[in-house]
């Protein structure tokens, strides 16, 4: 029976990590990973986070099964940093935790389904997995452009996205620092959208992948907090892969905002049984340590340092980028505009290749670059390499 099953599509990003390995020029620069790289190119782990680990070992006592909620200790110690100072919004936010962003998602187009939702309008390009999830369940997307030539957000596609939808349709809207573009709306883009969204006709879905990699935990929950005082129900899909660099240990969490608290044990009920049949539980260990972090004044205070660094890094690349203007015939003023990992540069599968087999400049093939790949060792020679291929 298994003979029935075609090879499916190679992943592209891993495939470009594999070709990447096994260039052997020590020069090599990768722009593909979407992981933070310090200005040595390491990934490290948070010293907030190896502190809280420490602690976990001491003092976890027991490993037992904790539920298809995982540690909700960790759901709730991250409402105010999310959601602001009304954290529940007056008891009509719950959530749970996921593996990661991607289960958050996941459970988010899950629920919405369940809920009579079968078509999800999305902005594209997009975080490729965003499709990827739809299509599983099948729930169709309906694509409106996210971006502008300019390098800045296209806000009518979103409005005129929302205003046209019927019944039983959401939209997926990224919370901070778009993957891939890294554009975002500005504060006054989201008035407007959360003004379009405040009827309730259409179910918003933020995903908010990058909290605090853009301008600070608090500036990159505006949108996200913005739509949700306008509407009535919202889902929330929230990874702390990024910005507690837990990537391979899979922290996330889904919440709902309910119309009124009461619908709450109901609505998270169909999420707890769609997360059993989906991965039963959500893994513990990584939620566990940002429990601690967030538990302790002085583990949170460090935390959010080492997130400030981080994002000093980008902002600093993108800078750099910014200033030299054209590099060639690609205009990178547009970058220090833009925020979080990515962004992308409009050039063409074929100055992609030349970059990667004259320069061994690694990118991924719609041209997304991972700003955190560039270090003040590095930066000038890809400025010069873009200006060699795109001439
Ligand atoms: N949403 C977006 C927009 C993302 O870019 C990503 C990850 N790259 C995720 C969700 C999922 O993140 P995680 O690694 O936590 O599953």
């Amino acid at each position: 029976m298994l003979e029935n099953l075609d090879p499916a599509a190679p992943d592209a990003l891993l495939a470009l990590i594999k070709l990447h390995a096994a260039d052997p020029r020590s020069d090599k620069i990768d722009l593909g990973v979407g992981v933070y790289r310090t200005a040595q190119g390491d990934t490290p782990v948070f010293a907030a986070i190896k502190a809280a680990e420490r602690r976990l070992v001491e003092t976890q006592v027991s490993k037992s099964y904790l539920g298809p909620e995982g540690d909700m200790g960790f759901v709730h110690a991250l409402m105010p940093h999310i959601f602001g100072t009304d954290p529940t919004m007056g008891g009509r936010i719950e959530g749970m935790q996921t593996p990661g962003g991607t289960g958050a998602v996941r459970l988010a187009a899950a629920l919405a389904k369940a809920a009579g939702v079968t078509r999800v309008h999305m902005g594209t390009p997009s975080w490729p997995n965003h499709a990827q999830i739809l299509a599983d369940l099948e729930v169709e997307p309906v694509p409106f452009e996210h971006a502008r030539a300019d390098g800045t957000a296209n806000v009518d596609a979103v409005l005129q996205a929302i205003r046209g939808a019927g019944p039983g349709e959401a939209v997926l809207l990224h919370g901070c620092c778009h993957n891939p573009t890294g554009i975002d709306y500005t504060p006054e883009q989201w008035d407007a959208i959360a003004a379009a969204l405040a009827d309730g006709a259409v179910l918003p879905i933020i995903d908010v992948a990058y909290q605090g990699l853009g301008h600070g935990m608090e500036a990159d929950a505006v949108g996200l907090r913005t739509v949700l005082a306008a509407v009535p129900e919202a889902l929330v899909a929230y990874s702390c892969d990024k910005n507690f660099g837990l990537y391979r240990d899979r922290v996330g969490a889904f919440y709902v905002m309910a119309r009124d608290g009461g619908q709450l044990p109901a609505i998270l009920s169909n999420a707890a049984a769609l997360a059993r049949a989906n991965w039963s539980m959500p893994p513990d260990h990584g939620a566990a340590a940002v429990r601690l972090v967030l538990d302790d004044a002085e583990l949170a205070a460090q935390w959010q340092d080492e997130l400030g660094v981080m994002r000093a890094r980008m902002r600093q690349v993108r800078d750099r980028l910014a200033e030299q203007g054209l590099a060639g015939t690609i205009d990178l003023t547009p970058l220090a505009a833009q925020n979080g990992l990515f962004s992308m540069l409009p050039l063409s599968r074929e100055q992609i290749a030349m970059l990667r087999d004259d320069h061994a400049i690694y990118m991924a093939g719609s041209g997304r670059i991972n700003v955190a790949g560039l270090t003040a060792d590095n930066i000038e020679r890809f400025i010069a390499a873009l200006t060699d291929v795109a001439r």
